[in-house]
């Protein structure tokens, strides 16, 4: 059976709701859901929130009800096969009469004898890697974090004239750098949550200072739960992790200036090794967006 484009659709509205979980769903992965009843019309949808509370097929399942029956399940992970604090969504999808289940990427963890394999073998039609592409535009710091065993590391500063500075906050919250990342760290080591409201220290248990090796923090907040982490500051902050290689993504705000001014310094933009990815227009500046752009260049400020 071929993917019908109402399953593609409900894949793209699992996936947007997936990204309500950025910023407190971690260790857990960010997952969607949409359940679509025999006709194919979407009768529930879910998404996971946090570590301890209902993966996104529970909530799906909940609210579909018994529409669920006969119908389809689409999610943007692979369902899984732990009973952990919830019992194992694939046996839920089983048990609640589901006849097809439609996967983006299949989970990394299972090993190939995860949800999928189950499922298969109570006879459900199963198929996976639809819009796997899509899907990893949410899945994809968690997927890179789990390859890792590191969180995914994000910098954002602001061009001046002296080099990277931090970013003023009203442009970090015009931007919302905060809300999808599960830790943020400032100058001397300072550690806070993402999102205000969202999972809280509590959660993680962070300490509220952090110092030393790059390496060996990284290794401490994932431990601790952390699969991305934002750096917000100048050189101070970012520049250590630079040095070593560890930073994944950088965020730099450039501020209004004149036409045909002159550039403040070599070191303003980006360090070598980073491309441009995205470049937005704000009210008061541009952000940009950028990723190691070729393994051979290394991460470096131009000398
Ligand atoms: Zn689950």
């Amino acid at each position: 059976m071929t993917t019908s484009d109402s399953e593609l659709v409900a894949m793209r509205r699992a996936i947007s709701l997936s990204a309500l979980g950025l910023g407190s769903a971690s260790p857990n992965p960010p997952v969607g859901c949409v359940i679509l009843d025999r006709q194919g019309r979407p009768v529930g949808e879910g998404y996971h929130q946090r570590k301890g509370e209902s993966h996104a097929e529970a909530h799906a399942l909940a609210a579909a009800g018994e529409r669920a029956y006969g119908g389809t399940a689409v999610v943007t992970l692979e369902p899984c096969n732990h009973v952990g604090r919830t019992p194992p969504c694939h046996q839920a999808l089983i048990d609640a009469g589901i006849a097809r289940v439609v996967i983006a990427v299949i989970d990394p963890t299972s090993r190939g004898a995860g949800g999928a394999v189950r499922m298969r073998e109570a006879g459900l039609d199963v198929e996976a890697g639809v819009l796997v592409e899509e899907a990893e535009v949410v899945l994809g710091p968690w997927l890179r974090a789990l390859r890792r065993g590191r969180p995914l590391v994000i910098w954002a500063f602001e061009v001046a004239k002296d080099g990277p500075t931090a970013i003023p906050r009203s442009q970090c919250d015009a931007f919302a750098l905060r809300a999808g990342v599960d830790a943020v760290l400032t100058a001397g080591g300072r550690l806070i949550e993402g999102r205000p409201g969202g999972h809280g220290a509590g959660v993680f248990s962070l300490p509220s200072n952090l110092t030393g090796d790059p390496a060996l923090v990284l290794e401490k907040l994932y431990k601790a739960g952390v699969r991305t982490l934002l750096l917000d500051g100048g050189t101070d902050v970012g520049g250590p992790f630079v040095d070593r290689g560890l930073v994944d993504e950088i965020c730099s705000f450039v501020g209004e200036t004149a036409p045909s001014g002159v550039p403040p310094t070599d070191r303003a933009l980006l360090p070598v090794g980073f491309g441009i990815r995205s470049v937005s227009r704000g009210t008061d500046g541009v952000l940009v967006t950028a990723t190691q752009a070729q393994l051979s260049e290394a991460q470096k400020w131009p000398s």
